[in-house]
């Protein structure tokens, strides 16, 4: 099967240009990116600062085009202007400011806005305005201005308004960077679900260790290149190369390397609090 996202080699420039708009330097913000993604997939891309993972997402999107090599987004060349319209329908995108992306006062009309834009009939926004809703737990504040809402809600409400438009796949660049710990939580587990129950295809751009754990394959960007890929266990069982990238690791796998190093016998691959304590418990029941 054809994978849902395909880039091979892709590389992109950005060319810095003084007041008079000549060109006076090249900035290589992607430098030759080979990642596929099937559908369905839940696909995490981690990377500090400047790694160029904003620009990848823009790729994802058909805001950018291809410097060099080559992306395919469900079958559809990047490069082609033509594909513009079909490839932003088939892979959402969501932002890091929630206050950014809210276009009407009450959160149904919100929602609804994305369908009307793309024509399709009033019953059957209604129908995905109060489907989306659902889905993202946010339905019984369908009457409410999304001023009122927390951040974490807002972004739910962003991630309903591209529900509601049907995409295969959702792009969100860095969702929860504004929202404190509960909001972000309340992202992730939406972002999850959504994956899981609705075979949502997801791509989530995060410095946040932990937003990492559950997905599927795990990419690491540094200096627009992919450093590392695998499953999250086999990404975080090497910290000192993380480490390398500006990256950390989750606490709880940090802390199992911390009594790993004391003689404790601990797997490397601990991603989970439960099975730290698990682990715990069953040396403790031995008297170690
Ligand atoms: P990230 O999202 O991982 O922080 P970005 O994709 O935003 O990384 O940036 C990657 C590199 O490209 C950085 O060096 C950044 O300064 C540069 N860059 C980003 N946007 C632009 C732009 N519009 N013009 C020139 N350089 C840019
Ligand atoms: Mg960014």
């Amino acid at each position: 099967m054809k994978p849902f996202i395909d880039a091979k080699g892709l590389v992109h420039e950005y060319s810095r240009r003084d007041e008079e708009g000549n060109v006076t330097g090249i900035n290589r913000a992607l430098d030759g990116i080979d990642i596929e993604v099937k559908a369905g997939d839940f696909i995490a891309v981690l990377g500090a600062n400047g790694s160029g993972k904003s620009t990848f997402a823009k790729h994802l999107n058909a805001l950018l085009v291809p410097t060099e090599g080559t992306l395919y987004v469900d079958g559809m060349d990047t490069s082609d202007q033509g594909n513009n319209l079909l490839i932003r329908q088939a892979a959402g995108m969501v932002f890091q400011n929630p206050d950014n992306q809210i276009i009407s006062n009450v959160v149904e009309e919100d929602v609804g806005f994305g369908p009307e834009n793309m024509g399709v009939p009033t019953e059957e926004i209604w129908r995905r305005v109060e489907e989306s809703l659902k889905n993202v737990g946010m339905y019984e504040y369908r009457k409410e201005s999304p001023n009122q809402l927390s951040g974490g809600q807002k972004q739910r409400i962003a991630i309903a308004g591209i529900m509601a438009m049907k995409p295969e796949c959702i792009v969100l660049d860095e969702p929860t960077a504004m929202l404190d710990p509960a909001g972000r939580k309340s992202v992730i587990k939406t972002v999850k679900e959504l994956n899981k129950k609705e075979g949502i295809t997801i791509i989530l751009i995060t410095h946040y260790m932990e937003e990492v754990t559950g997905a599927d394959f795990v990419y690491v960007m540094s200096g627009g290149q992919v450093k590392m890929k695998g499953t999250p266990r086999q990404v975080f069982a090497r910290s000192e190369e993380l480490a390398r990238y500006r990256l950390s690791i989750p606490e709880v796998t940090r802390i199992a390397n911390g009594l790993r190093k004391k003689g404790v016998n601990i797997p490397k691959d601990i991603l989970y609090t439960e099975e730290l304590t698990d682990i715990l418990l069953k040396i403790k029941a031995r008297g170690l």
